[in-house]
């Protein structure tokens, strides 16, 4: 009796065991997110971090640093600055009257597959290059029809010039809107996307999806209007595929906010 006992023992470790080996274990921090397919899409802030001309930069400063009073480290700062600057979100509510705040956007719209179109050639040659619908029709011939619910991010190759205030926006003149130069979206692609096709977002690797010299921001009215939230400013969109990418962007919830500082990651297929 007490050998069969035994091995009946035996037998349940060997089942736990070998069910232990085949079955996923319990996750861990370790192991959920592989990090060699991470790619961070998004800027420090800092005094340096481009804003709008007519933005409140981040500011940041120390409340407290050292040594406390009561013998133990103590570190603590406050931050402050516009919501539309550095790697950012644009809630629909930015240029969509009555359309969703920050706060607003359901979390499964934040976490998207990426699909990248590429228009650095052209804007090479020309800093006010607009995305065109021809731009979107010949990505989808190459890539397929832009699948639902993705985030479409619009590579203009301007992260090259991130932290050169005179390139990256055309002035460095605080306060001046007149001579911005950058690439962004024509009114007839935004138009498109708004309309033909059912995307969750739509981000730029500039300061704004529309191009510098706009002054109607018509694709803001569009793509925001069709509740479409925007990512601006969006850093190393060279490192991600045409396909494949998944994006999670998670801004800071602001309640009623019209956009707020975002941490992007993609992780790559
Ligand atoms: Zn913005």
């Amino acid at each position: 009796m007490k050998l069969r006992y035994k091995i009946a023992g035996l037998l349940v470790l060997a089942g736990v065991l070998a069910s232990c080996q085949s079955s996923p274990a319990t996750p861990t921090s370790k192991g959920v997110i592989d990090e060699s397919k991470v790619v961070d899409l998004t800027y420090s802030f800092d005094d340096k971090t481009i804003y709008w001309p007519t933005a409140k930069p981040f500011t940041w400063e120390k409340e407290a640093w050292g040594q406390s009073a009561g013998g133990f480290w103590y570190t603590a700062a406050r931050y402050s600055a516009s919501e539309h600057g550095g790697t950012h979100l644009d809630a629909p509510v930015h240029f969509g009257e009555g359309k969703q705040a920050a706060d607003e956007i359901p979390v499964a719209n934040l976490v998207s597959p990426a699909v990248v179109i590429d228009i650095a050639e052209a804007c090479a040659k020309n800093a006010d290059y607009l995305l065109s619908v021809e731009d979107i029709t010949k990505w989808e011939s190459q890539h397929g029809r832009l699948p639902d619910d993705c985030i479409v991010l619009i590579h203009t190759g301007w992260g090259k010039f991130w932290g050169d205030k005179k390139k990256y926006l055309g002035t460095d003149a605080p306060g001046d809107t007149a001579n911005l130069h950058f690439p962004g979206i024509s009114r007839e692609a935004a138009k498109l996307l708004a309309d033909q096709r059912k995307i969750n977002a739509i981000g730029i690797d500039t300061a704004s999806i529309d191009y510098g010299p706009t002054r109607d921001f018509i694709a803001h009215q569009i793509l925001n209007g069709a509740n479409i939230y925007g990512l601006e400013n969006v850093a190393n969109l060279e490192k991600l595929p045409a396909t494949g990418a998944t994006l999670i962007a998670l801004p800071m919830k602001i309640k009623g906010g019209t956009g707020g500082p975002v941490r992007i990651i993609a992780i790559l297929p």
